[in-house]
């Protein structure tokens, strides 16, 4: 699994970056001072760099010079009106920026778009006891693979990147089905109770009254 490191002082913008992440299924370590996450550039291989411009230690932008050789992609966390800050990461090699506060959707889908363009986007995840691979499309448990249509793949992994939340039938109908929802909510129930079956998670795929589902899953499942 892709293992990312957020380096950012302001530990409830570190956190719900954390949080964001991890339940998408990445690893995340966190660093609070830019020698300390020099430090851990130097023992220990990321995969993409979130990372603050205002750090103590050292700013973001000197810890820059010393990622580049490294090869390792970043995303600048820039404030909200600092386009010089912007301009100046890109400049120095950064991937892209994201800025305070952004949306943990936003966040999602440029961390997945970097490591993706980058080639390094982890092609298998592990999720509440079985293996995705998402290259082949395919799903094992204890090495015998699970045959899902379709649509059954494309909601577990709507669950797997939503991991322990509530997923309203609406938001699930509307990402698998790629149209508005017309209030039936059968279609979704079949296929919710076919993958619950198919998979195991008889246990984990829990039903959230009036809302939808929830896949209820450890956090460090999702390392491999
Ligand atoms: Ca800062």
């Amino acid at each position: 699994m892709n293992h990312v490191l957020i380096v950012e002082d302001e530990r409830p913008i570190a956190d719900l970056i954390a949080m964001t992440l991890r339940r998408a299924g990445y690893e995340c370590s966190i660093s609070d001072d830019g020698l300390m996450a020099a430090d851990m550039l130097a023992e220990q291989k990321y995969d993409l760099i979130l990372l603050d411009v205002m750090l103590p230690g050292i700013d973001g932008f000197a810890l820059m010079e010393f990622i580049l050789p490294l090869d390792i992609p970043v995303i600048f966390i820039t404030a909200k009106g600092e386009v010089s800050d912007r301009i100046r990461g890109l400049h120095l090699g950064a991937d892209d920026y994201i800025t305070k506060p952004f949306d943990p959707s936003e966040l999602l889908a440029r961390v997945e778009a970097v490591l993706r363009r980058r080639n390094k986007l982890s092609e298998e995840f592990r999720v509440a006891g079985l293996t995705v691979n998402t290259r082949s499309r395919s799903v094992w448990r204890d090495g015998k693979e699970i045959p899902l249509t379709n649509k059954e793949y494309e909601c577990l992994l709507l669950f797997a990147r939503n991991r322990n939340a509530a997923i309203w039938r609406e938001t699930i109908y509307e990402r698998v089905w790629g149209s508005s929802w017309m209030g039936d909510s059968r279609t979704v129930d079949l296929h919710v109770q076919r993958l619950r079956r198919k998979c195991g998670w008889e246990d984990c795929l829990v039903s959230v009254r009036k809302v939808g589902y929830r896949l209820i899953s450890q956090e460090n499942e999702s390392e491999v």
